[in-house]
């Protein structure tokens, strides 16, 4: 609490009582808190690929390039995690502009079920690759209004990481709700689950339920804060129901008309 105290004086001059302004700044505190947290996150994340590129090519100037097996693996690593890095950057600077409300938000009338079908088109091959199972609602179309490139991107991050986190043959399944004034987006899969005590922390920044799997699978830890901030921006709500070991779904809300 900030705390001001100033008299109050009468015509006189004599002092006829006191005037107490209390600023409850807490909310304040807590602001600065979650932003030098994250400023100390966003450095920390940042550091652990550039600790890598340096680590391993130093080693190969300091003589591994002559063995050209160890040059491709190092190589490889060097790539992977630059492009890790690239994408975390774009994250940020992603995240921190929605916050800002830098960019301008545009909805107009469009066919989710159109959108869903194009975004799962660019996602084929990484769920070939798992040999995933994909199943979609009917191909009728389900106007409401919307931005496209934000609604691809809720989508193609929530199936991103139902593909990262469904093992080999598993399935992901999305169902389309459409009611009288809001639709749901239903993203379903049958992978490892999330356990109950961290469900209320997953939409945070960078928090991630195994930091390993994560980073392994080119995860950010910031898919969800961003699905969190684009569905807001269109009036919705994000919900998630999960169960250890046998899947996960998350809803999105999403209202049809934005006034
Ligand atoms: P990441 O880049 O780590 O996937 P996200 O913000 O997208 O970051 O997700 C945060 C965390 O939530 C993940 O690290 C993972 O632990 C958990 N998570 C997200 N989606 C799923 C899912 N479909 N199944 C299981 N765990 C998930």
């Amino acid at each position: 609490l900030d705390t001001h105290i100033a008299p109050y004086v009468g015509v006189n001059g004599d002092i006829k009582g006191v005037i107490t302004v209390l600023h409850d700044i807490t909310e304040i505190r807590r602001l600065e808190k979650i932003r030098s947290e994250f400023v100390a996150n966003v450095s920390h994340e940042l550091k652990t690929p550039i600790t890598s590129l340096k680590g391993f090519s130093e080693t190969l100037l300091d003589g591994a390039m002559h063995d050209p097996e160890v040059t491709k693996s190092f190589l490889t690593i060097i790539h992977d995690e630059s492009e890790r890095l690239h994408r975390l950057i774009t994250d940020i600077l992603h995240l921190s502009k929605i916050e800002q409300h830098q960019i301008p938000f545009h909805p107009e009338p469009l066919d989710v079920i159109k959108v869903i079908y194009e975004t799962v088109e660019t996602m084929q091959e990484e769920l070939n690759k798992k040999q995933l199972t994909i199943t979609l609602p009917e191909e009728d179309p389900v106007i409401i209004d919307a931005e496209k490139d934000r609604l691809r991107q809720i989508i193609l991050n929530l199936i991103a990481n139902a593909i990262t986190y469904t093992p080999e043959k598993g399935s992901i399944e999305i169902k389309l709700d459409d009611e009288e004034e809001k639709i749901k987006i239903h993203v379903k899969d049958s992978g490892i689950g999330i356990a109950k005590e961290d469900l209320p922390r997953i939409f945070e920044r960078f928090y991630r339920v195994d930091k390993a799997r994560s980073r392994n699978s080119g995860g950010t830890g910031l898919g969800l804060a961003i699905v969190k901030h684009l569905v807001e921006s269109h009036n919705g709500a994000i919900e998630v129901d999960s169960e250890e070991g046998k899947g996960t779904e998350f809803t999105i809300i999403l209202p049809k008309k934005q006034y």
